[in-house]
């Protein structure tokens, strides 16, 4: 078949929910992944929140690697700030097994109906007739492929965007570098996630370490390139020197994060950007699984409506920007906002913080309710990040 309602780019967790989303609505669905695995590489810690990901998925221990309980930050000289799940909110929950879950929600994709090509890329992209004749390369063979809409699940690097004109370019600024060793043979408590945090480990960003089992984790770094002096793999490399002379690299991941906040529209006439290709994922934590699944639901519905009223219109589309922009556009705003301020907190600023909260009952404060006692016992410190708090 060359004729789709719907031609989805890129299986990633954006592309398969968006594809099985819009199967089940009962509408003519490709889905297509350039890569001849899907979820292969890894380019991800693979850290979600319990409740995002039961939105969507039911947890199957064939895809999670380990159940986190505590969140653990470390602040540059040693203080540590231990969060329990119940507390934490979405700082801890599961980490994937990725290479399996993108496969998973994929098959997900086809069992509602979907079709689904691997090793097929988009290539071309012309608007003709109100709808899209998408140029892909299958197996190394060209052929056209028409399209009402295309939803452009296709990633940070996202094509798609830049051929429906869409603007999502990112400044210095707003892209952390990352890099990440998955490593065996190191001290960790299998049931925390670890964050190094201030300029010391990660200007602009942070060191962490998401444990896969109990015997690997995965240990990265994203930094802000406009604050580092060096390379992420250089602040990497020193860190692991330091905490796991004796640990063995088993994976390396290299990727960017963009860290932009909301763009202002995700949408042209017949198409729809879902997840890194709309720069969903959110500024502080980095983190863009369940933000993309979120996304690629939102628009699987607004193609469906759009296609029930046969009008593929940016005007019509919108509706999706609406969706996704009440669901966590508000929360990237924000938290845009606190990453910009929190990036000026200097070494001893965040030590003083972690050492004040000394014998406190931590584990039973919730993060906002951490951050107030905080401001109460620092307010000339935190007098900037006052309406985040109070
Ligand atoms: C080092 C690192 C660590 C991270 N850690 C976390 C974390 O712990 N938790 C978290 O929630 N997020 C994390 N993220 C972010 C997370 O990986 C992404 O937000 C998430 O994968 C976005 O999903 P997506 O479906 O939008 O895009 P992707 O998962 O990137 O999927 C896009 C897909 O599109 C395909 N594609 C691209 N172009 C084409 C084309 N022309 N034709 C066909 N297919 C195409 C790609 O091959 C890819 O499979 C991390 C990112 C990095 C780099």
């Amino acid at each position: 078949m060359t004729d789709y309602d719907v031609v989805v780019v890129g299986a990633g967790p954006a592309g398969s929910i968006a594809a099985k989303t819009a199967a089940e609505k009962g509408l003519d669905v490709l889905l297509i992944e350039k890569r001849q695995e899907i979820g292969v590489p890894v380019r991800c810690a693979e850290g979600v929140s319990r409740e995002g990901l039961e939105k969507f998925v039911n947890p199957d221990s064939k895809w999670i690697a380990s159940e986190i309980e505590n969140a653990e930050i470390i602040s540059p000289s040693n203080h540590k700030v231990v969060l329990s799940a119940e507390n934490a909110g979405n700082e801890v929950g599961y980490v994937l097994e990725r290479k399996i879950f993108d496969r998973y929600l994929a098959r997900l994709a086809s069992k509602a109906g979907a079709d689904v090509l691997t090793k097929t890329s988009a290539v071309s992209f012309k608007r003709e007739n109100g709808t899209v004749k998408l140029g892909i390369r299958s197996m190394g063979e060209f052929s056209e492929i028409t399209a009402k809409i295309v939803i452009g699940a296709d990633g940070v690097e996202s094509r798609v965007a830049k051929w429906a004109g869409i603007d999502t370019t990112l400044k210095l600024n707003e892209i952390e570098s990352c890099v990440q060793y998955l490593m065996t043979n190191i001290e960790f408590d299998d049931d925390t996630t670890y964050f190094w945090v201030g300029r010391k480990y990660a200007p602009g960003g942070y060191i962490w370490l998401f444990p896969k089992g109990k015997d690997a984790a995965n240990v990265g770094i994203g930094v802000m390139p406009s604050l580092a002096e060096k390379s992420a793999k250089w602040y990497l490399d020193r860190f692991v020197e330091e905490h796991f002379p004796e640990g063995e690299i088993v994976e390396v991941v290299v990727g960017g994060v963009p860290v932009k906040g909301a763009i202002d529209t995700a949408v042209a006439d017949n198409v729809m950007l879902a997840g890194d290709a709309a720069r969903h994922t959110d500024p502080i934590t980095g983190g863009g699984i369940i933000n993309a699944m979120s996304a690629g639901h939102h628009a699987a519905i607004a193609a469906y409506e759009a296609i029930k009223a046969k009008d593929y219109s940016k005007e019509t589309l919108k509706r999706y920007d609406e969706k996704w922009k009440s669901d966590f556009g508000e929360s990237l705003v924000r938290n845009k906002k606190l990453q910009e301020k929190m990036m000026r907190l200097d070494d001893p600023t965040l030590d003083r913080l972690a050492k004040s909260l000394e014998g406190m009952p931590i584990e039973e404060m919730s993060v906002r309710r951490l951050a107030f006692e905080l401001f109460k016992k620092h307010p000339r410190l935190l007098w900037d990040l006052r309406e985040f708090i109070v």
